[in-house]
């Protein structure tokens, strides 16, 4: 592995607006809000950088963005072209990288420190990427590029829409410095004010603080405080994990003893949770049960299973040994949970692996 590592994160501008303006001709040059209606209780999922215009930004109830801005078209977003433009995306990023973490539809980290195009220059990658997205999309993305998982976030926003933003490695401790609280990303409101009300308001102020007096303030997310002040994020890009776990429960009126009757439970639970992994386009490879007895005391039981699954309900031999495992049926059981982990994006699996798998 390179001391320096080579991290480019690109974020679509103004997504969903894009794709809509991208798909109707009558939309370009308007101002165009995705989500909710001028006089619902909605919010505004995307609006288009001539929306922009007039103050309005995602998650502002619509009602108010239509006070702003009465002639703007709203749209009702249309959820499976997003998935499949961001589908097409994450093709372009795979010709690149393995190593790709996306984080949402429209925003993914890329590490390129193996990738040999230009002479292995990250910022003439990132610029290939986005004349690459451009060229197969229609869209525009916006690129920043890091020796880290932090900077390259920041670096995208800095020079939106359209951005391309370079922070070197020997700049980054300065460009911390200079940086105001509210733009280090993985600092929310809550803690923005408690950080202002502690007279931090900058990356120099943030660095006056030693590791101890963070931890004591924030708990454990102070080390990441103290390192990001400095300039510093070891976390890797990670191109498996999209989220930790899925899993639905249920809590009994009256507590069970039938186990039969418990194997049909955690099997319709298990529906719900595969029902959850199609939606998201996700696999696991771990399947987990839980129970809880009548003396409220609980246990989990998991097994990773050799190919990634999307119908844990179908694993009804894995569940029956999981829940023999435990002492249900000889006590009395109040909730049941079925879960699963180690999920995978689809995109990030070879074909192969799934159709081994059905
Ligand atoms: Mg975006």
């Amino acid at each position: 592995m390179p001391l320096t590592r080579k991290i480019i994160h690109i974020d679509m501008d103004a997504f969903y607006a894009s794709v809509e303006q991208r798909d109707f001709s009558e939309y370009r040059g308007k101002p165009v809000i995705v989500g909710g209606q001028p006089n619902s209780r909605g919010v505004v999922a995307a609006c288009s950088y001539e929306a922009r215009r007039f103050g309005i930004h995602s998650a502002m109830p619509s009602a108010t963005a239509y006070r702003a801005c009465p002639q703007a078209i709203f749209v009702k977003p249309r959820f499976e072209v997003y998935r499949q433009v961001s589908a097409e995306i994450q093709a372009i990023f795979r010709q690149f990288t393995s190593m790709v973490e996306p984080l949402s539809l429209d925003e993914a980290y890329l590490d390129v420190s193996e990738c040999r195009l230009h002479s292995g220059s990250a910022t003439l990658i990132a610029k290939q990427l986005k004349s690459d997205i451009k060229h197969m999309t229609g869209l525009i993305a916006s690129a920043g590029v890091s020796y880290n998982k932090f900077l390259a976030k920041v670096a995208s926003d800095m020079d939106k829409p359209d951005g391309l933003y370079v922070i070197k490695p020997e700049q980054g401790e300065e460009f911390v410095s200079q940086l105001p609280i509210r733009k280090f990303f993985g600092i929310g409101r809550a803690t923005e004010t408690k950080m202002h009300s502690l007279g931090i308001y900058t990356g120099t102020d943030l660095k006056t603080w030693s590791r101890e007096a963070l931890l004591a303030r924030f708990g454990k997310v102070g080390n990441f405080y103290y390192s990001i002040a400095r300039g510093i994020d070891k976390r890797e890009v990670n191109s498996q994990r999209v989220r930790k776990s899925i899993s639905a429960e249920t809590t009994f009126t009256e507590d069970l003893s039938d186990v039969t009757e418990m194997l049909n439970q955690i099997k319709h639970l298990a529906e719900k949770v595969g029902n959850t992994l199609a939606d998201k386009h996700l696999w696991a490879k771990t399947l987990i049960i839980k129970v809880k007895f009548d003396d409220f005391s609980q246990v989990t039981r998991s097994k990773t299973l050799e190919c990634p699954f999307q119908s844990p309900a179908l694993l009804e031999d894995d569940i029956k040994t999981l829940l023999e495992s435990t002492e249900a049926g000889v006590r009395k059981v109040r909730l049941l949970g079925a879960g699963v982990s180690g999920l995978l994006h689809e995109d990030c699996m070879e074909s192969s692996t799934q159709i081994a798998l059905l």
